[in-house]
C-alpha cells in the first residue's frame, strides 16, 4: 500500500521539491492539496491527476477527516501557520509532517506534539537531511569512531537574501525570526549529529550590517556550544552570507561536507583524501518514504516531533543569550530528539 499525502501550502517548496519528489516515491504519493489560492487548484489537479474531492482550502480543511484517501498531511506554510494546521490535521486523524522550523516557539511545539499524541497519529518534522546518506555517513563515523572521538564540530548555513524586504521570512510575525529560524536550524542539527549528543550550553552573538533590509529579523548569528563529552561546537547562520558546510574534527582526522545542507548533490571528503559519494536522488522523496515506512512498517521515525522541539529550545536559548550580551545559557536536554538506530 502507498500512503496518500496532502500538501498544505503550494509555495515554492511544495511546487519545486515536494511534488516532484513524490512522483518517484515508493511508499507514498501526492493524493491531495490544500491551498488558499483558488487559481492553483485546477493547475495542480491537471498536472498531478488529483481528483476534485481531494482538493481543500484553509476554511474547509477540517473536513479532510472524512477523506480516507488522505493518510498524511504535510504542512508547508509560513512558520506562524505550522502549529494551527498541524493541530487541525492531527484532530482530523491524519499523520503529520510539519516543515522546519517546527513552530514559532517551544510552546507551539508542545501543542503539536500533544495533539498528535491525543489523536494517536505519527508526527515528523521536514528535516530532509536526517534521511540523507551523507548525513547518515557522518552519524556512522561518529558512532563507529574510525577516526577516534569527536573533538570539535563546526557548521555554517546561510545565503544572501536580496530582493523583497517584505517577504514573510523577514516578517517576524510570520517567521518567528530571521536567519536562525530559517537556516540556523540546519546548523543546530548538524552540530548535534556531528557529535551524536545534545549540547549542555550555548552562547551566541548577533551581527547586523544591513538594518535597512533586515528591519525585523536577525541577519547573522554565531554561537558556541559545549557538549557533555567535552566536544566544542561552533555554528554560523546568516541571511547575508553564503555558507553551507559541516566540519567534524576527530582525534585522528576530519571529515567535511561542503555543500552540506542543500538539495544536492552534497559533496564530502575526509582527511585521508577519500571522497564521500552517493548516487544523487531527491532528498524529499527519501524523507517522505522514510516517514511512510515508519507508519507502515514501524521503522524508526528519523525526525520526530521531539527533535523539532529540542531544536526550538536551542533556538530560544540562542535568542536569550544574545539578549543577555552573549551570556552562556545552560541546556538540560538529556537525549531528547536523539534517534537511536
Ligand atoms: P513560499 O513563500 O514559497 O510559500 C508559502 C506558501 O504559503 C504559499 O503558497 C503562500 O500562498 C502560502 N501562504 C499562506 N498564507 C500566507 C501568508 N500570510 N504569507 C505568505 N504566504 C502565505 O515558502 P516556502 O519556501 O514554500 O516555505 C514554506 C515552509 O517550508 C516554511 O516553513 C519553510 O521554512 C519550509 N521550507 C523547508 C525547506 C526544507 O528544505 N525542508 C525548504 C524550503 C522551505
Amino acid at each position: 500500500k502507498k500512503l496518500g499525502i496532502a500538501l498544505v501550502g503550494l509555495g515554492s517548496y511544495s511546487t519545486y521539491q515536494l511534488a516532484p519528489g513524490l512522483q518517484d516515491a515508493e511508499h507514498c504519493y501526492l493524493a491531495g492539496i490544500v491551498t488558499g489560492t483558488p487559481e492553483k487548484e485546477k493547475v495542480w489537479m491537471e498536472k498531478y491527476g488529483i481528483p476534485k474531492e481531494n482538493v481543500y482550502n484553509y476554511e474547509n480543511f477540517d473536513s479532510i477527516a472524512k477523506n480516507d484517501s488522505i493518510d498524511i498531511v504535510y504542512v508547508v506554510l509560513p512558520n506562524s501557520m505550522h502549529a494551527d494546521f498541524s493541530i487541525r490535521a492531527a484532530r482530523a486523524g491524519k499523520h503529520v509532517i510539519c516543515e522546519k522550523p517546527m513552530a514559532m516557539n517551544v510552546e507551539e511545539c508542545d501543542a503539536i506534539i500533544d495533539a498528535c499524541k491525543k489523536s494517536g497519529v505519527k508526527l515528523s518534522v521536514g528535516y530532509r537531511m536526517q534521511s540523507d546518506p551523507y548525513t547518515n555517513e557522518i552519524k556512522r563515523l561518529v558512532s563507529e569512531k574510525p577516526f577516534g572521538k569527536v573533538m570539535y564540530v563546526s557548521s555554517d548555513a546561510g545565503y544572501i537574501s536580496r530582493g523583497n524586504p517584505e517577504q514573510w521570512r523577514l516578517d517576524r510575525s510570520l517567521s518567528g525570526g530571521g536567519a536562525l529560524m530559517n537556516m540556523g536550524v540546519y546548523s543546530v542539527q548538524s552540530n548535534i549529529y556531528g557529535v551524536g549528543l545534545n549540547p549542555i550550553s550555548i552562547s551566541a552573538q548577533e551581527f547586523s550590517t544591513r538594518p535597512e533590509y533586515f528591519k525585523d529579523t536577525d541577519e547573522s548569528i554565531t554561537a558556541q556550544m559545549e557538549f557533555p563529552d567535552g566536544t566544542v561546537g561552533h555554528m554560523f547562520t546568516s541571511h547575508n552570507a553564503s555558507a553551507n558546510r559541516l566540519f567534524v574534527s576527530f582525534e585522528k582526522g576530519w571529515v567535511e561536507l561542503n555543500p552540506c545542507h542543500s538539495y544536492g548533490p552534497i559533496s564530502g571528503r575526509t582527511s585521508e583524501g577519500n571522497e564521500i559519494k552517493y548516487p544523487h536522488q531527491s532528498q524529499q522523496k527519501v524523507q517522505m518514504d522514510d516517514f511512510a515506512k515508519h507508519i507502515l512498517m514501524g521503522t524508526p521515525n528519523v525526525a520526530p516531533g521531539e527533535m523539532g522541539k529540542r531544536d526550538m529550545i536551542i533556538v530560544e536559548a540562542i535568542y536569550k543569550s544574545i539578549a543577555e550580551g552573549g551570556k552562556r545559557m545552560p541546556l538540560d536536554l538529556g537525549d531528547m530528539g536523539i534517534v537511536k538506530k
